[in-house]
């Protein structure tokens, strides 16, 4: 569904990422971990057009990707959750909601605001509210139901556990398992790994721009080297 091969991207200077090579499947939760720094980031930012790669590949579905401005990317299927939620905080929470179906092309916005009210009624009672004004939790459920607004059949999440009490967390994460299981294929990059493996099927770990170990999750999460490094003595 999502293929990334021998992607190389940055900011001008030495590529942050260096030959990043990346699968996402159908049906799949995938998540890259990774430290401060590692260049998490930077491939969901690439991924998603918001940074031009210096060389390599993306294809979604066969069609490549890399390069295209980043609404023809949402328009695509491929919807980003960015770090630090992104909401705009003096718009209310639906004008929030409605950037995220900017530029659909077909009619089924409306139906869509519906169905993202549904999942989330707390963000239905606070509609008019400005969003800046709305808990950690709920603005990065509303930087998730505005990803919705778009249709994705790819969503990548950026350290959406950041900042949130572990409850919060928890619902997250049971919420991308959800989303998982109605058809929306996750790509999730996040320094909260304990977490993260165990939601994903699969994982890799990014260091230093690099891939340097992949596998399913289960493998990863009991693996020496990520016990160590990510996952600390608990
Ligand atoms: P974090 O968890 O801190 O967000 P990350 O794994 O997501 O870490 P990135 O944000 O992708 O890492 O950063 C990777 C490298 O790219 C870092 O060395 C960082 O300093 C550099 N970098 C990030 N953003 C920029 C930028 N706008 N301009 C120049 N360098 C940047």
């Amino acid at each position: 569904m999502l293929e990334i091969r021998s992607l190389s991207s940055g900011y001008g200077g030495p590529p942050v990422l260096d030959e990043v090579c990346l699968d996402l499947r159908p049906g799949e939760i995938v998540t890259v971990v990774g430290s401060n720094g590692a260049g998490k980031t930077t491939l969901l930012n690439t991924v998603a057009g918001l940074l031009r790669p210096v060389a390599g590949r993306i294809l979604l579905d066969g069609r490549p990707i890399a390069g295209l401005a980043a609404e023809k990317i949402v328009r695509a299927g491929l919807s980003l959750v960015p770090e630090g939620r992104q909401v705009i905080a003096p718009l209310s929470v639906e004008e929030n909601l409605l950037v995220g179906a900017y530029g659909r092309r077909d009619r089924r916005g409306a139906e869509t605001l519906e169905a993202v009210y549904t999942r989330f009624p707390r963000l239905k009672e606070r509609r008019r509210q400005a969003a800046g004004l709305m808990s950690g939790g709920e603005q990065q459920m509303l930087a998730i139901g505005r990803a919705l607004m778009a249709g994705p059949r790819v969503l990548l999440l950026d350290e959406p556990s950041m900042g949130l009490a572990p409850l919060i967390v928890s619902e997250i994460f049971a919420l991308l398992g959800d989303l998982n299981g109605q058809g929306i294929a996750v790509l999730l990059v996040e320094q909260n790994a304990r977490k993260a493996l165990a939601l994903a099927s699969r994982g890799y770990v990014l260091e230093s721009g690099r891939i340097v170990l992949e596998g399913p999750a289960a493998a990863l999460a009991a693996s020496p080297a990520v016990l160590d490094a990510y996952l600390g003595a608990g």
